[in-house]
């Protein structure tokens, strides 16, 4: 669903992302993890293609993100996004913000996309909620909220990139039980977080970044299991944060 092949970036002369490579399959939850700096987020922005690549290749559903003529925006709209920030529109309440690109983007109308919202809403529990805005939640319904705004685009892919890191503790609960929910219903999933009890729940695979390279590329049971296995850096990393 998702390859990654060969893919560097550079800012300036600053080299972000080196050589990367690796393949999300259908209905896999992968998670990425790794000291801040190492380009996590960075990968997580060029599969939806909202950070431009200098080499190598992406390809999501067969379909290359580079390819002369691709339509970015309508498959952007297929790779649903959760970011640390739940980047919801302030001044439109939760069903405008559930209903705005369903229209704009896929061309749906307002009695469809708002049956698409209402559905998508239950399904993170916050029916009861549909005419607050933003400001009148909590961090983690924001997120929940963020997070439905998303399934309803009919997603092939989520991406997260830290959902959980910027709530607080008592709201991290919620959100990962939403999205070990989507995973248990065979979501593709690419996260990127410090939640190891995530990660051991659902994950079938977990990278491990660092200096803008894939340093690790395994499943959850070698990830987590014999330390010895595990490279230098990322026994380091797993030490501070277990
Ligand atoms: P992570 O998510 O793992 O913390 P990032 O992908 O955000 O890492 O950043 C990786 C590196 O790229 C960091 O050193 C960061 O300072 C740098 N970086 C990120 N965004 C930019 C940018 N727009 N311009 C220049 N450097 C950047
Ligand atoms: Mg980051």
């Amino acid at each position: 669903m998702i390859e990654i092949q060969n893919v560097s970036k550079w800012y300036g002369s600053f080299q972000v992302l080196a050589d990367c490579t690796t393949t999300v399959k259908k209905g896999e939850v992968v998670v990425v993890c790794g000291p801040s700096g190492s380009g996590k987020s960075t990968l997580i922005k060029t599969v939806n293609a909202l950070e431009p690549i200098q080499q190598g290749d992406i390809r999501i559903d067969g379909q290359s993100l580079t390819a002369p003529g691709v339509n970015l925006p309508r498959l952007r709209s297929r790779v649903g996004m959760v970011f640390q920030h739940f980047e919801l529109f302030p001044h439109l309440d939760v069903m405008q913000n559930l209903t705005l690109a369903q229209m704009k983007v896929l061309g749906r109308g307002p009695d469809e996309a708002r049956q698409r919202g209402l559905s998508m809403l239950d399904r993170v529990g916050l029916s009861v909620h549909k005419d607050k805005f933003p400001g009148q939640l909590s961090g983690g319904q924001q997120q929940r909220v963020a997070i439905a705004r998303a399934l309803c685009m009919d997603p092939i892919v989520m991406l997260f990139d830290e959902p959980t890191s910027a709530l607080d503790p008592e709201m991290v609960g919620e959100v990962l039980d939403v999205m070990v929910q989507l995973a248990q219903e065979g979501m593709t999933m690419m996260c990127v977080t410090h939640e190891m009890g995530f990660a051991k729940k659902v994950s079938h695979r977990v990278l491990f970044m660092d200096g803008g390279r894939i340093v690790e590329d395994c499943t959850q049971d070698a990830f987590f299991g014999d330390p010895a296995a595990r490279s230098a850096r990322a026994r380091d990393f797993l030490s501070k944060i277990l």
